[in-house]
């Protein structure tokens, strides 16, 4: 058993024969240089990744991080990943780790090596941070315009809002503004004032009854836990609603959360210096369901 564990994949072509799944990938210490350096991941973070959660040796939702994958990868022109081969190597990877705690297993796949025809792919997993009084406690947040305005994903695709791709470093800008703003993280909120994700997680509010979420054609990513957050209230026969939301209506709202996979449901106790209300039973309730095992 390791606490981090890190495999170097060799993403095989869709129509591969199974007998290579189990030598296209092994494992690597993650500080060895595996990784070259003109690849176009550290060159321009030209890939896409997912992150999963484990939680007790249970890898939660795989297939609907690789459909996300599959779009994210459709989406950048990137070559169809084999998710029979992905399966194999989030499994192995899995069992890699301690039985008990939480992880996070991310998987990337970057457009390669210089001139880039041949894609690289890894795995690296490492005990997901202590997220326990975010999630109890709740968080303080401020909305920050992301400077464009909402639906630019579709006006301009090249911008890849809904892929999930490497290229983060705008996204963590964001979170170190907020820190300075005092806050632990951020509500990117479009240049025409609507609330559109965070810069790691989806944004749900509670407005009466009803579970909102701004709608995926805004320019956001579709989220895992935001997804299955709904499925799980609608089977319970609740209310749920991809609506847009102005900032005014985050703050009116009867409660809010940042959502994503390893963190779970963080409640938002503070947006922009003014305190929320958080919602302890539902918060309880629905990080329960997401510890839970999921598929
Ligand atoms: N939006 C962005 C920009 C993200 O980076 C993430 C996750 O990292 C999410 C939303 C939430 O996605 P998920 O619930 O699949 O983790």
């Amino acid at each position: 058993m390791a606490e981090t564990v890190t495999f170097l994949v060799d993403p095989l072509p869709v129509d591969a024969s199974t007998e290579f799944l189990e030598a296209s990938f092994r494992e690597i210490e993650p500080g060895s240089g595996a990784l070259a350096v003109n690849d176009f991941a550290p060159h321009r973070g030209d890939g896409v990744f997912e992150t999963l959660a484990v939680v007790d040796g249970h890898v939660q939702e795989v297939e609907p991080h690789l459909a996300r994958l599959a779009n994210s990868a459709r989406l950048t022109e990137l070559p169809e990943p084999n998710l029979e081969q992905w399966r194999l190597v989030i499994r192995r990877a899995a069992e890699r780790v301690p039985a008990e705690g939480e992880f996070a297993l991310k998987i990337a796949l970057s457009r390669g090596v210089d001139p880039g025809n041949t894609p690289t792919g890894w795995v690296h997993v490492t005990p997901g941070a202590d997220f326990a009084a975010s999630r109890e406690r709740g968080i303080r947040v401020v909305t920050l315009d992301r400077g464009v305005a909402r639906g630019a994903g579709e006006r301009s695709p090249w911008l890849l809002l809904g892929a999930k791709t490497l290229s983060y470093a705008s996204n963590m800008a964001a979170i170190r503004e907020a820190k300075r703003r005092g806050a632990d993280d951020a509500v990117f909120v479009s240049a025409d004032g609507y609330v559109l994700e965070g810069p790691t997680s989806s944004v749900l509010a509670r407005i009466g009854d009803v579970i909102v979420t701004p709608p995926p054609a805004a320019g956001i990513l579709h989220g895992t836990t935001q997804r299955s957050v709904f499925a799980y209230l609608e089977g319970q026969g609740r209310a749920v609603e991809y609506r847009d939301l102005t900032v005014d209506d985050l703050r009116g709202a009867d409660a809010a959360w940042l959502m994503s996979s390893v963190r779970m449901a963080a409640p938002i106790a503070e947006l922009d210096g003014t305190s929320m209300p958080v919602d302890h039973e539902a918060t309880a309730e629905l990080n329960a369901y997401l510890l839970s095992p999921r598929d």
